[in-house]
């Protein structure tokens, strides 16, 4: 935890859908919060502002977290406002939704940078501070495109998330002797401006559950994992039972 024995979390594309539930969330729990975006700035600092109302700790932080460089200088920032990052939530991500004749090398390589090197670029910043405390959460959002393949969504969106997966694994192997957990949560289809195309399908009637999940089914499944030091390694699935893993 950190000095002031108030834990400091990142939540990478906080701004907005799952990531702003998240951030709100851990601000509830008495976290210090820095609040990422890539550019929609007013919508960061509502976050912020809801979090100050509520008595909390947060901070907007601008950086395209898929450039080193931007990530090194959004963490040196945060460590001078706040505190070293105790927590980090790995939830920024972009769907690009052309299909097999129409995606290009672009964007796959944006695909796979923004959705899946940015949790790697994020997680090495942020660790040598974890592991000298010996105590770190790390919880990447995945997604149900990783193992239903998202027909919807192009290739590369199934090949980062299933990318983001693997990375769980590999890093929460090395870092369980250190006291740091790194896990996946994978949501299906949740109410936000990325899953309003599906929705505006129809997808949700195929949800057993009979509706379309919320940026708190998230938040809560990410509390769940900051509070517990024995799960590791994992992918969590919050879908409504769109697919038993
Ligand atoms: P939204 O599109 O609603 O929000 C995306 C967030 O990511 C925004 O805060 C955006 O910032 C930020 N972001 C995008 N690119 C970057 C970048 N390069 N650097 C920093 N921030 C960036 O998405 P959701 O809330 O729906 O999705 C959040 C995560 O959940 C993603 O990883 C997504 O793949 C995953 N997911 C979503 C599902 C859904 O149905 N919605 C289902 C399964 C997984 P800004 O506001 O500045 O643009």
């Amino acid at each position: 935890m950190s000095e002031s024995n108030q834990p400091i979390a990142l939540v990478t594309g906080g701004s907005r859908g799952i990531g702003k539930a998240i951030a709100l969330a851990l601000a509830n729990l008495g976290v210090s919060v820095a609040v990422n975006y890539r550019e929609r700035a007013e919508e960061a600092a509502s976050v912020v502002e809801a979090i100050h109302r509520n008595g909390g700790r947060a901070v907007a932080s601008a950086a395209d977290v898929s450039v080193a460089s931007s990530v090194q200088s959004m963490i040196a920032t945060i460590e001078a406002q706040l505190g070293s990052i105790d927590i980090l939530v790995n939830n920024a991500g972009i769907a690009i939704t052309r299909g097999l004749d129409d995606i290009t090398e672009d964007d796959f390589d944006r695909t796979i940078a923004v959705n899946l090197k940015s949790a790697f670029l994020c997680t090495q910043a942020v660790l040598p501070h974890m592991r000298a405390r010996r105590w770190g959460r790390v919880i990447n959002i995945s997604s149900i495109g990783a193992r239903i393949g998202a027909r919807s969504i192009s290739v590369a969106y199934g090949a980062a998330k299933a990318g983001i997966e693997g990375l769980t694994r590999a890093y929460a192997l090395r870092l369980a002797p250190d006291g740091v957990t790194v896990n996946a949560v994978a949501p299906g289809l949740i109410d936000t401006e990325m899953g309003k195309p599906l929705i505006d399908a129809g997808i949700a009637a195929h949800i057993p559950v009979g509706r379309v999940g919320t940026g708190d089914d998230i938040a809560q499944t990410v509390l769940l994992l900051v509070q517990n030091g024995f799960i590791t390694g994992q992918t969590l699935a919050v879908n409504g039972g769109s697919l038993f893993s």
